[in-house]
């Protein structure tokens, strides 16, 4: 494998851009979506543009091969297997060799002509440019409604504030990719890692365009894994909450308690009560296995960190021909 430093492209005379696309299954877009990349980014200077194959399974490897053989500007990283967008995206920086990265799905939601106002931001200064969405196109009111609420939860609780309607879409300096870079944490929440490294921070607006082809991965039950995640890997408040429903429930439970025994010491004992009776030992199990769950995901997340593997694995890497024509 070819051994190409992080800092490859420095004493170039213009600025290299590289671009990170992470991949799972978008055969049928990719074609479409490199043209229009290809033409944004040749009016923007030297460029190379990362693909990563999260381990498709479509013919998705096929048409990267051939968009290399075509552009010297493509290079391919393909995972072992499907990883998941973050980590495909963490390879994909891994890889980018350039002196800003930009980061883009390639299903054409974000679309690839505003990458010009991003690496404009980073002339002016900034070392991370957000990509802000003006409109969700495309997207059901309760889609909208729950990733409001999780921003709320998130910019309530965290010590890091993470942007609004913000992706992963982004551009981000050499030294920002280097700072996340770092952060070798495999539950990757990367909206958060982003936040998390800080540094001179600006934001564009754009509009969010409908999936050009193939579906969308997120399903609910994706994006509330997403959201526990995000909660999760940046803030302990919900063991903070589980400590204090315990108490105001053992308060309530006392004031029950003295309310029952005052009863009984008035009015005798009747051998009623079998409905609260239950309601209490009902509603305080529950009360018990989801302090115990939420202890339980912060748990199995220390668990999963201290094994220690690495975040991905290589099938194969084929650097893109430019960089490989420096290297001779
Ligand atoms: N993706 C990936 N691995 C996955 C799922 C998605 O690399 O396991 C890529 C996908 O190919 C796309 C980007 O991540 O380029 C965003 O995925 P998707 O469009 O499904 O998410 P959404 O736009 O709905 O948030
Ligand atoms: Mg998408």
């Amino acid at each position: 494998m070819l051994d190409i430093p992080n800092d490859f492209f420095r004493g170039q005379p213009h600025p290299v851009f590289s671009v990170v696309v992470p991949a799972f299954n978008e055969a049928p877009g990719l074609a479409r979506f490199h043209a229009r990349l290809r033409a944004v980014m040749q009016s923007l200077g030297p460029w190379e543009v990362v693909y990563v194959d999260d381990g498709s399974t479509d013919g998705t490897a096929a048409v990267l091969t051939a968009l290399r053989r075509d552009d010297p500007q493509v290079a391919v990283v393909r995972l072992s297997r499907n990883f998941g967008k973050e980590i495909a995206t963490t390879a994909g920086l891994d890889h980018a060799r350039g002196d800003a990265v930009i980061v883009i799905d390639a299903d054409l939601q974000d679309p690839p002509e505003v990458i010009p106002a991003l690496t404009q931001a980073w002339r002016n200064g900034f070392d991370m440019v957000t990509a802000r969405r003006r409109a969700r196109a495309g997207e059901t009111w309760f889609k909208r409604a729950t990733a409001h609420l999780f921003y709320t939860i998130m910019s309530h609780t965290g010590r890091v504030r993470l942007p609004m309607d913000t992706g992963d879409f982004r551009l981000m300096s050499r030294r920002v990719v280097d700072a996340v870079g770092q952060l070798r944490e495999r539950h990757r929440f990367m909206k958060g890692l982003f936040a998390w490294v800080g540094y001179p921070t600006t934001e564009i607006l754009y509009d969010r365009a409908p999936r050009c082809a193939g579906a969308s991965k997120w399903n609910y039950w994706r994006l509330w894994n997403l959201a526990l995640e995000g909660i999760t890997s940046f803030t302990t408040v919900p063991l903070t909450f589980a400590t204090y429903l315990g108490l105001v429930v053992a308060l309530l439970s006392v004031i029950y308690g003295a309310q029952v025994v005052v009863k009984t010491l008035i009015l005798g004992n009747a051998v009623a009560g079998y409905p609260s009776l239950m309601t209490v030992i009902l509603f305080l199990g529950g009360v018990q296995l989801m302090t115990l769950g939420v202890l339980g995901e912060y748990l199995g997340r220390v668990f999963n960190e201290t094994k220690n593997r690495p975040l991905y694995l290589i099938e194969r890497y084929e650097p893109c021909e430019a960089a490989m024509e420096l290297a001779r």
